[in-house]
Order: structure tokens, then sequence, then C-alpha cells
């Protein structure tokens, strides 16, 4: 068995109350692997997601990601109807079906599951909502033996790290972490040089014998279908494939938010998801359990936990229908400097700071939707149109730790610079001259490898142009 610290809870989990980002920020820009890995990888990944979606739908693009966002907009607005399409026919399939208020209810459910089923050996597949309830620990802690099987994640849990991207667990390492990492599941054999073909046979020899002996296989769930009652699951290794087939028992788990209504609408989420997480025109293995075999059970456990919470609020509801793609890390200027785990969060990036406040609670984690420049380009990025710079700003106005006298000073400053023509010129003047020699704040910017740039002296006429062209449009 692999020993684990706690170190993974305490990166994605922080004890600290509230959770304050300035100190992991500073230690992030100070980290030269992450600021070597993170931001080529993040640029990469954004330019091959443009090119898919270019190739695949073109100038229609747009309409292609309006209409997956008015698809998970209206499953959302009926969720309950469409949850209890789904559970009837997968219940009729034969597959159990478990509903967990809480992350301790999910974890009870699975270990409940798993000591009647008198496992002892696990394979688990990479998913977001298991970190979330942080089943890993609490299977092993139970004495099962369990390995994760996403060659990333396998890493990550030989490291005692934590993942720090939606897609790409490992994105702030390389391969001569992972062969250090993948090394110790047997030192005899493994590879000298960190070839990336050499240390996926390293590791799967190690994985193929650990599917051989498992009695139960983990897995998530990108996708439940009400129409058909099957669950969907997205791999690129494989491994999840494996992970629902190997043993006796396969257990799924996933957030209530999940559901499509149809085949068709997830035929769009799924050609909008691979092209959008890793520029594919599909996952290379997109599988669909419909049923246990025989002498087999599969048990699927939909986890609450905060969602039903979020869906009720109608300002951030839209929040719930996130695909889980990645793609406004990817873009967002502030993710690809500091990497995921200063946002102390399962969810990193963009989408991190709308949900984490959400489902941990704002007085927790107050600094989250600060983190954002607001540029708008992971709603650009989003394929199922999530407006998350509203969302930041929603979340902003109902914050009342940062509505303290200071911030009303700065903000009632700001609307008078911005009143009239001859101020605006003094004060764009002033923030020009302050910008170029990095005094004041604009040293906090300046930390670490970006650059503020000076604002423009044109400003201003460019506004007036801009505001006539829309009045003669309109
Ligand atoms: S919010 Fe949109 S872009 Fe970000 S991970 Fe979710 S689906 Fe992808």
């Amino acid at each position: 068995m692999i020993p684990r610290s706690t170190r993974p809870a305490e990166l994605l989990f922080p004890r600290e109350s509230p959770f304050r980002m300035a100190s992991r920020i500073d230690a992030a820009l100070a980290d030269p692997e992450l600021s070597r890995f993170v931001p080529a990888t993040t640029r990469l990944k954004d330019d091959t997601r443009v090119a898919a979606l270019a190739v695949a739908f073109g100038p229609r693009v747009y309409e292609a990601r309006r209409l997956a966002g008015q698809i998970r907009r209206a499953t959302l607005a009926a969720l309950d109807h469409h949850l209890a399409r789904f559970i009837t026919a997968a219940r009729s399939h034969g597959i159990e079906v478990h509903i967990a208020a809480d992350a301790a209810e999910a974890r009870a459910l699975v270990l409940a599951i798993a000591a009647r089923r008198g496992a002892r050996r696990a394979v688990k597949a990479k998913s977001m909502v298991t970190e979330e309830i942080q089943l890993l620990d609490a299977l092993l802690g139970a004495g099962i033996d369990t390995l994760e099987t996403d060659l990333g994640e396998l890493v990550l849990q030989l490291d005692d790290d934590a993942p720090s991207h939606l897609v790409t667990p490992m994105i702030h390492k390389d391969r001569v972490a992972a062969r250090r990492a993948l090394a110790r599941l047997d030192p005899a054999s493994a590879p000298a040089e960190p070839d990336p073909e050499a240390l996926t046979a390293h590791a799967r020899q190690a994985l193929r014998r650990s599917f051989a002996q498992a009695d139960l296989g983990i897995t998530g769930a990108n996708f439940l279908c009400a129409e058909t009652g099957e669950i969907v699951l997205c791999t690129n290794e494989g491994n999840g494939r494996l992970s629902s087939l190997v043993g006796h028992t396969h257990i799924a788990v996933t957030g209530i938010e999940k559901v499509v209504p149809t085949l068709d609408h997830l035929a769009l989420l799924l050609e909008l998801l691979a092209r959008s997480a890793t520029g594919q025109p599909l996952t290379v293995y997109t599988s669909f359990v419909s049923a246990p075999t025989p002498g087999r059970e599969v048990h699927l456990v939909l986890v609450d936990n905060g969602r039903s919470g979020v869906l009720a609020d109608e300002t951030f509801r839209d929040a719930l229908g996130c695909i889980r793609c990645g793609a406004c890390l990817n873009t967002c200027p502030v993710y690809r400097q500091i990497g995921g785990h200063a946002y102390g969060s399962v969810w990193p990036g963009p989408i991190g700071a709308v949900l984490t406040p959400l489902m941990r609670g704002p007085e927790t984690t107050p600094d989250l939707p600060w983190a954002s420049t607001l540029c708008g380009a992971c709603h650009e990025a989003c394929p199922v149109d999530i407006d998350l710079p509203a969302l930041l700003v929603a979340h902003r106005a109902r914050d009342h730790t940062h509505a303290g006298l200071l911030s009303r000073a700065r903000s009632r400053l700001v609307r008078f610079m911005l009143a009239g023509r001859l101020r605006w010129r003094v004060a764009s003047a002033l923030a020009r001259a302050i910008a170029s020699r990095h005094l004041g704040p604009t040293r906090a910017w300046d930390h670490g490898p970006r650059r503020l740039p000076a604002p423009g002296p044109r400003f201003s006429s460019r506004w007036k142009k801009l505001t006539r062209r829309r009045a003669r449009d309109a």
C-alpha cells in the first residue's frame, strides 16, 4: 500500500479560516518550476482549443457555445425532473443509485458498499468529486489498498501532492518529477531517463497488476443521460473504462448537476468538452455504463454537498453548468501565473473562484472572487457560455469583508476621476507616471514575471468614438 500523508488535504482544504490567498500567491510566484511549466502548458492548451473549435465549428463556434449554454441552463432549471428521470431509468437497468447530502455521507456510503462487498483492493479513476469529498484518504484510512489509475493522479498520489488543474492534475510538474515519483512503484525496474514512453510502460505494469487484483473500481462520471439512464465516462488513458469493469463492484461518484436530458444534448456537450479540454475531437475512451454484468454490482453515489443551495440561488445557478473542461483555467492570466494550489480549493481558476465560496461559504474564502482581472477571457473560452466575470462581480457585490471604509473611498475617488474630461486626463497621466516607474500599488503587479502596461493616453477619445459609433448603429 502506498502511504499517504495529510498534505494533499491541506493543499486543497486549507485549515486557516478564513483562507487568504496572498501567502500562497507569493509562494507560487517564487516557485521556478511552476513558472516554467504552467504558463507554457496552459498557453499551448489554449491555442489547441481555439484551433480545434475553429476546425469543427468555423464561424458557428459562438452559436454552438450558446446552444450548449442553453442546454445546461434549461437542464439546471428543471434539475429535479431530469434527475428523477435518470434515476428511474438507471434503476430499471439494475444500477443502484444513492444520494449523499454531503461529503461525509458520500464517503460513508462508499465505505459501507465496500465493506458489504468485502473489498480489500481498489483502483480509482480521476474524478474531481472524489477529490472534493476526500475519498482516497477515506479508502486508505479504512484499510482498502487503493491506487489512482490516471497517470497524472498516480504521480500525485506517489508524491503526496494534490491536483492543480481540472483536466491536467500534474500540470505543475515535468517528466523529471514524474520519473522520480513513478520510480517508487518499483525502483528496480524504473527507467533511468525521464522518457515519456518508458515511464508510461513502467506505470502500466504496476497499474495492470492493480487492475487484475482489484475487487472494487471507483470512477467519477462526466455526464448522466436522463433519457437512457447511462453513466458516461470520458478518459484518454482507458483507465476509467477499466476501473468500471474490474472486480465485483463498480462505484461511480458524481455531482447531482451532471445530468443531461437526451443523447442528442450529450453529443454536443461531448464535442465541446473534448475540444475545449485538450483540443481532441473526442476523448479517446467515451464509455457508457448502462447496467451491471452478471455477478457484479454497479452503484452510483450522487453527491449534493452544497449544490442544492447553488441551484436555488438564481444569481449563481449557471456555475453548476460547468462541464469541467479547464478552458477557463488555461486562458486565465491569473491562473497562468500562480497555478492551481494557490486557490486552496479542489476547483482552481475562474470557475473555482466562483464555485468555492458558494460551496464552502463566502466567509471561508473571501479573497477568491477578487483573484481575477475581469478581463473576460474565461467567458470567451467557456464552451457552455458561463459568464464567469459577471458571477465574480456578483460575488464582489455581496462581499462585506471588502466593503470597508478604504474600499468605499477608493470607489468614490475613481467615480470622481471618471466624471470629467480634465480630471480623467490628470488621473491617467498620473497613473502612467506611477506605472512606468513601478511605484506604489503597481510594484505588487510587477512582482514576478508579469508587467503592468501603462494606461494608454488616448482612452477617452477612443471611448468617445466608440460611444458615438454605438449611438449611430442603434
Ligand atoms: S467554467 Fe466553462 S471553461 Fe471553466 S471549466 Fe467549466 S465549462 Fe470549462
